[in-house]
């Protein structure tokens, strides 16, 4: 199987990483030269925009999947025509739009927060004055991290947000007062087959992903079944393949759904070492139509980002006693305040002992 994945991040790096043993092959298509996924696999360099080296690049591949879901639709919808690609150009494009996303989950009756499309100051006026404040006014594409948004708790902060955003369609969302952040892994193949990981609780500062948590013994819960059901309804209305993930706000025994990503995710690298079978490996089980693997998970387990600076390995690593294993994983990227690095995964027998090794703080291992 030759693979071809758009996108040269860590996670595409990680792909190519859990299919290496099944004998797949791989090659990688991003606009810089010093995607990471580079390091592990053959990398073109090129726009995503430019469909004579995307053509060129899926030349002898069995198929394409992305890592990064900004790849442009119509690059999507004309390389689909060449080779089968997965998730569909469908999925990506529901994705790429908050708006679209939104309204799709509420046709399924899958709640989300109360929003108004942007695209005009009467709307933005219109907006404020039904879903009122506290709101949140982001950008309706291409933000990430927490990126292209700003919090109006205020009238005070209305202007300054509108003055940095306008320009670009835009969506208000109200203000949802959740318990905590939980996602949910699923993945589904080219046969039908679904399964699902165990509900993450997710910490994120200043919009980024610090830690992901299972919520263990979470396969039984209530809010579980919730979240399967919505993540199963998606991926049917979507005749989906491969890795989905679906980030919600809890509320009570409430799920509202913040958004989508038809991708391995962030909060999933826990389950490399931490279930039976990682994301990665379940995305390319999902888009050969291999069987899917058990998404067991035998221990307590977390994961947190290394983030804008790569603490010492040998400090790191020297954390690690018979209660907590440790696994780091750096990705080779140059160091930048607040970006990824990599992670450490931890797993233990008991839940005392992970939550001290979760709450360490890593920087100081410098
Ligand atoms: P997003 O880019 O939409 O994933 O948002 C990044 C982070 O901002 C989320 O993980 C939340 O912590 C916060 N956030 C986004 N939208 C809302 C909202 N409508 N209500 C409350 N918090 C939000």
């Amino acid at each position: 199987m030759n693979i071809g994945i758009l996108g040269g991040g860590q996670l595409g790096r990680m792909l190519a990483l859990a299919g290496y043993p099944l004998g797949f092959r791989f090659r990688c298509f991003d606009p810089s030269p010093e995607a990471v996924a580079g390091h592990v696999m053959p990398l073109t360099v090129g726009s995503f925009e430019d469909l004579d080296a995307l053509t060129a690049f899926a030349t002898g591949l069995d198929l394409v999947t992305f890592e990064f879901e900004n790849v442009p639709v119509w690059s999507a919808e004309c390389l689909a025509q060449k080779v089968p690609l997965y998730p569909s150009p469908m999925a990506l494009a529901m994705s790429q739009d908050r708006v679209e996303e939104k309204t799709f989950f509420q046709s399924m009756n899958i709640p989300t927060a109360p929003f108004a499309p942007v695209n005009s100051r009467t709307d933005f006026e219109t907006a404020l004055q039904n879903l009122g404040l506290p709101a949140v006014l982001k950008t309706c594409r291409l933000g990430y991290d927490g990126k292209g948004q700003y919090v109006l708790q205020t009238v005070a902060d209305i202007e300054p947000a509108w003055s940095k955003l306008q320009g670009v369609p835009l969506i208000l969302e109200g203000f949802v007062a959740f318990e905590r952040e939980v996602s949910i892994l699923a993945a589904r193949s080219t046969r039908g087959e679904t399964v699902f990981y165990p509900l993450v609780e997710n910490k994120h500062t200043g919009g980024i992903l610090q830690s992901s948590r299972v919520t263990a013994p979470a396969s039984t819960s209530e809010l579980q079944r919730l979240a399967q059901n919505y993540a199963l309804k998606t991926m049917e209305a979507l005749e989906y393949t491969g890795v989905l993930a679906i980030e919600f706000f809890q509320c009570g025994k409430e799920l509202i759904v913040n958004e989508m990503a038809p991708r391995v995710h962030n909060s999933g690298h826990w389950s490399i070492e931490g279930a039976c079978t990682s994301q990665f490996a379940n995305h390319l089980r999902a888009t050969t139509g291999l069987p899917l693997g058990s998404t067991k998970v035998t221990n307590h387990v977390g994961m947190k980002n290394i983030l804008g600076q790569i603490p010492s390995l040998e400090k790191l690593l020297a954390q690690a006693t018979d209660q907590v294993q440790l696994y780091v994983h750096l990705y080779g990227k140059k160091p930048l305040p607040g970006r990824k690095l990599g992670h450490i995964t931890m797993l233990s027998k008991d839940a005392g002992s992970l939550e001290s090794v979760m709450t360490t703080d890593w920087t100081e291992l410098s």
